[in-house]
């Protein structure tokens, strides 16, 4: 479970609303029941109930499980999308091991106000679900042209366009990342419903560290092209 407090042997912790729900209507725990806490920088810790009451449960830390790893460096960017396949492709890149999520906006870009506070909420969750100790960042939104501005040059962008000549995508990653080195950083970028516009396409392609690649014959929802691009980056680079 996340917690916004600091972790130490002894700390007595008292969820926010929203944990404590979670402890007392879905996980259902009672007086000396054993949990899970992190915050993203001490770890993991175990904790017991120490006292619980119909609406409230305080939270005694005893010892660390587990210590802080390090964040990744896999940047997800994307058009933000609708607000139900946004919540699932938020919670997806997580998952997948996304540790930057930077919503980009394109001119074709419907959603363009972003609920921050909602998307952090799906992230602390997938997290939560997949026992990471570091819950991904969520970046300020940014123009396709200023993301790209500000990008360092040593990022290989994997550009996913439904446009794409249809190739094999393991191997042509598998070639390109031998080619950049072993620790390449990596950027995967999706666009929204509709799709990048020509000038957009030769916008990124102008980058120098770009693949472009088709993800198969058939155009993808933006938030299953989300689960595919990043599996097939972990399946090739990831750890
Ligand atoms: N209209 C659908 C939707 O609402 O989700 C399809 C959107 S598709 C145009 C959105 C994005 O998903 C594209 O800009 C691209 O980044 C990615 N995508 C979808 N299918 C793909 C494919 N076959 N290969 C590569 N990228 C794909």
């Amino acid at each position: 479970l996340f917690v916004k407090v600091e972790l130490a042997e002894g700390a007595r912790v008292t969820p926010d609303s929203g944990a404590q729900n979670y402890i007392l209507n879905v996980l259902r725990l009672g007086e000396g029941d054993p949990l899970l806490l992190f915050n993203g920088r001490d770890g993991e810790w175990r904790a017991r109930v120490s006292m619980v009451s119909r609406r409230a449960a305080d939270l005694v830390v005893e010892r660390r499980m587990r210590e802080q790893t390090a964040a990744g460096d896999l940047e997800y960017a994307f058009a933000p999308l609708k607000q139900a396949r946004l919540d699932y492709m938020v919670q997806k890149a997580a998952e997948m091991g996304a540790a930057r999520l930077t919503p980009v906006i394109t001119r074709r870009t419907q959603v363009r106000k972003i609920n921050g506070d909602r998307l952090r909420a799906n992230i602390i969750e997938a997290a939560e679900q997949c026992g990471l100790l570091n819950a991904p960042e969520l970046a300020d939104a940014l123009g396709l042209e200023s993301w790209l501005e500000k990008l360092p040059p040593q990022r290989l962008v994997i550009f996913c366009d439904e446009d794409a000549e249809l190739s094999n995508p393991v191997e042509a990653l598998r070639r390109v990342a031998a080619a950049a080195g072993e620790a390449v950083p990596v950027s995967v970028l999706i666009g929204p419903e509709g799709g990048f516009d020509d000038v957009e396409r030769s916008l990124v392609l102008r980058r120098p560290h770009v693949l472009r690649i088709s993800l198969g014959p058939r155009i993808l929802r933006a938030d299953t092209a989300a689960v595919a691009a990043l599996a097939l980056v972990q399946a090739v680079l990831g750890d």
